[in-house]
């Protein structure tokens, strides 16, 4: 059977729960173990897939389609194992499950309760799709005390009782203060996590203090007094320069090394710390920097284009370069501050959105991009807007636009049945939001010779997608004639894929999501091009 790493949180949130989980998966895989990283998430949206990036930050997407929280992109990134449907879970998701079963009788009767039939339902889903993994990594979202991540904990309790304390582990990760007015580090907000984690039946058995500076000895063995953890698992993480210092710092304080001695483990194989320590040299000391501008809706929010904003940076990496992030909020941007908002750009980036807000100023943008020759990526709506732009102002169809903004335009971006009348239709009706995009992983085939299979050096590629509406290809001659090709298409030749532009340094829009598939440690060759591209122009 695996064994099973449950990590909770105390005191405050935004801890980095997901950054620790991900860099103890790292440590455990890098040592020959067969790592599994999931996330339960207390809200009731049965997955974040409808929730706005304001409220939630990005939605990461799986290769099988699933829309989850952003800390599986964390766990993909740092560990290279791509994440599941089954690896993310709301309390959303588990009542609808529960309430599914009871209405067609599944409960024989019953009283249908929280314990047992929800907390069930969560240990069902702990164990689900698991099976040659040596440990799996349970983050709980949420902070220790909420009421909505109370079933989650029980759960994991009894999960614990079931299974025997050599199969679980239990990593509580807490805040250490520094109160700047007494000069001291303050250990009792970790204390009190402590004592409401155990008055709910889980005593941790490693303590993960985050701390803007280094714990002293006497603070640690404080810790550890209190909260009945031995003194060597009481382990700190101060705050880290760039996260890809991450794993270095926890192997140094040797996380893995106690998570192996509490299930009585050795390493297989040495860690291999090398390529972090080498992307973190790049990351603090480039000094050479590009800037990239990104026009979107929701650029004010830190976390709203996270993967993105790491791709762009794994860009950077790959050609040594720093990769400033330009950020221009679409909302209210007037044509003609355009030109002076992009003065300083070496590249300009328009990434995936939903809705009318906003969308002339990103049409007018890649205009400009095009005319002047600044490298341009657009991805997913950003390749929309590009095909809007170049239909309006190229192929001259005034009316040009995509149905999702306006009903009546002429239909150069819609839905599928909107303009492939004779072919099969494949999707219906825009009116259910949940769940009726085309998700995940697809294939595209890349025209020989083209911009884009140089840049794969593949003739066959697949990319994870998010979205509802499609290129109208009944207008591909026309646009090919002009020189904006179809370079990436579905296999079956119906839907593009990718577009670029002849006769430009470097103009691409994407249909799908490169960002998902870039790692620091094996940056996406589509953003490795961009910015080497941005790198040259300026
Ligand atoms: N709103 C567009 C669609 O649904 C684009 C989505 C996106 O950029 N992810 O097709």
């Amino acid at each position: 059977m695996a064994r099973y790493i449950f990590v909770t949180g105390g005191v405050v949130s935004s801890l980095g729960k997901g950054l620790s989980s991900a860099s103890l998966a790292y440590l455990l895989k890098s040592q020959g173990y067969k790592v599994r990283l999931r996330k339960m998430d207390p809200y009731l949206n049965v997955d974040p897939g409808t929730m706005s990036p304001f409220q939630h930050g990005e939605v990461f997407v799986t290769d099988d389609g699933a829309e989850t929280d952003l800390d599986l992109g964390h766990y993909e990134r740092f560990t290279n194992i791509s994440s599941k449907q089954s690896d993310n879970i709301t309390t959303g998701r588990i009542y609808s499950d529960v309430i599914k079963k009871e209405r067609k009788g599944g409960y024989l009767g019953k009283t249908v309760q929280v314990i047992p039939h929800i907390t069930n339902r969560i240990k069902e889903f702990i164990k689900k799709d698991i099976t040659n993994e040596d440990f799996v990594i349970c983050e709980i979202g949420g902070t220790v005390g909420d009421i909505e991540s109370l079933p989650f904990v029980e759960a994991i309790r009894q999960f614990s009782n079931e299974h025997g304390k050599s199969k679980t582990l239990f990593i509580h990760l807490t805040f250490v203060p520094f109160l700047k007015s007494s000069d001291e580090i303050k250990t009792k907000p970790t204390q009190h996590s402590v004592k409401e984690l155990r008055s709910i039946g889980i005593q941790p058995d490693i303590i993960i203090c985050r701390s803007q500076q280094s714990i002293p000895l006497d603070q640690r063995k404080k810790i550890s007094l209190f909260c009945n953890v031995p003194i060597d698992n009481v382990i700190e993480t101060v705050d880290v320069r760039t996260i890809y210092e991450a794993p270095i710092s926890f192997f140094n304080q040797k996380l893995d090394k106690q998570v192996l001695k509490f299930f009585k483990l050795k390493p297989k194989k040495r860690p291999n710390l090398n390529p972090w320590k080498k992307i973190t040299k790049i990351v603090l000391n480039t000094k050479k920097s590009v800037n990239i501008a990104i026009i979107g809706k929701y650029v004010n929010l830190k976390d709203a284009y996270k993967s993105l904003d790491e791709a762009l940076v794994h860009g950077g990496i790959a050609n040594n370069v720093k990769v400033n992030l330009v950020r221009i909020e679409s909302d209210n941007l007037k044509n003609n501050e355009i030109k002076t908002k992009l003065k300083n750009a070496s590249g300009l980036l328009i990434p995936g959105g939903f809705g009318k807000r906003g969308t002339e100023g990103k049409i007018s943008a890649i205009r400009f991009a095009r005319e002047n020759k600044i490298p341009f990526l657009g991805i997913c709506f950003g390749m929309q807007m590009a095909i809007v732009e170049f239909a309006r102002n190229k192929l001259k169809i005034k009316k040009a636009g995509s149905t999702e903004l306006d009903r009546k335009c002429y239909p150069v971006i819609g839905l599928i049945n909107e303009w492939d009348k004779d072919g099969k239709i494949i999707k219906g009706t825009d009116k259910d939001l949940g769940g009726t995009m085309r998700l995940g992983l697809y294939e595209a085939k890349l025209r020989n010779n083209s911009a884009i299979n140089r840049i794969y050096k593949s003739s066959s590629i697949k990319e994870r997608h998010r979205h509802r509406y499609e290129v109208n290809n009944k207008l591909k001659n026309q646009f090919e004639n002009k020189g904006l090709i179809f370079s990436g298409m579905s296999p079956d030749n119906k839907l593009p894929e990718i577009i670029e532009l002849q006769n430009h340094p470097w103009f691409i829009g994407v249909q799908f999501h490169p960002e998902f598939k870039s790692r620091p440690l094996a940056p996406h060759p589509l953003f490795s091009s961009f910015i080497k591209a941005s790198k040259n122009h300026k």
